[in-house]
């Protein structure tokens, strides 16, 4: 943990906090902290600055809090994913959360398995959860906005295009003619397909939208690793 983010409901005056639970508990453990420390803090959604701990006991800390600088901007990416396995995505929304990706939108596809809609890592509490685990990992306040998707073909055809329209739009596929271009300083939708990848249907489907299908050479990566190396090159 980087920084100690801030829930609303954790303030009790303008400048102090009072915090419960797994951040204490990684105070005590990873931080060894003990009164009079300072630490970086931010509110989420909000502003960052440092806190110095004024109590500290077994389950609750009271920190006096100066909120005073913006988070680091987000990456102006949103970022189109075939529903991962669920302990892979687990771990790809902190990576997302950590890398800055703005938006994520999960969208179904003829080889994600149903089952893995059905994970409780869905429900909007464990997904926000693993959002601000990689916002503390980074030093970010700011959650990356989450949609799902569960019908493919509507959202290809009806939402799509214009989503696509006036940005660098790329749908990631192995063996495709065009390598992924680098550094590409400017807002860009990325698609990510599932472990056993786009069926030729959903590529034309993605492509009729306004996707240009791109590689990032002959090794075939895992999805999760697929998503930082493809942010990585593109940013
Ligand atoms: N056998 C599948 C195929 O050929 O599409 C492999 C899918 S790969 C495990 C999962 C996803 O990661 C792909 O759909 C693609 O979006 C991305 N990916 C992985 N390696 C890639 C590469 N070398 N070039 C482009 N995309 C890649």
């Amino acid at each position: 943990m980087n920084l100690l983010l801030l829930e609303a409901d954790d303030f009790i005056a303008a400048d102090q906090v009072v915090l419960r639970g797994r951040r204490v508990q990684h105070l005590h453990e990873v931080h060894q902290a003990s009164v009079g420390d300072q630490m970086r803090v931010g509110q989420i959604d909000g502003l960052m600055g440092s806190g110095d701990l004024l109590e500290l006991t077994a389950d609750q800390a009271r920190l006096q809090v100066q909120l005073n600088q913006p988070p680091p901007a987000k990456l102006p990416l949103t970022l189109l994913l075939a529903m991962p396995r669920p302990k892979m995505f687990r771990r790809i929304l902190q990576h997302c959360a950590s890398l800055g990706v703005a938006e994520i939108i999960l969208l179904n596809s003829y080889r994600v398995e149903k089952s893995f809609w059905q994970t409780p890592f869905l429900q909007p509490d464990a997904v926000r959860e693993n959002l601000l685990l990689g916002l503390e990992q980074a030093r970010d306040t700011r959650l990356p906005v989450v949609r799902i998707e569960k019908r493919f073909k509507p959202f290809a055809e009806d939402q799509l295009p214009a989503l696509a329209h006036d940005r660098l739009s790329l749908v990631a596929h192995p063996g495709t003619a065009e390598a992924c271009p680098r550094d590409v300083q400017q807002d860009c939708l990325l698609a990510i397909g599932p472990e056993g990848g786009w069926i030729p249907y959903e590529v034309d489907k993605l492509q009729a939208a306004g996707l240009k299908p791109v590689h990032l050479g002959e090794r075939i990566l895992r999805v999760e690793t697929a998503v930082t190396a493809l942010i990585s090159r593109l940013f």
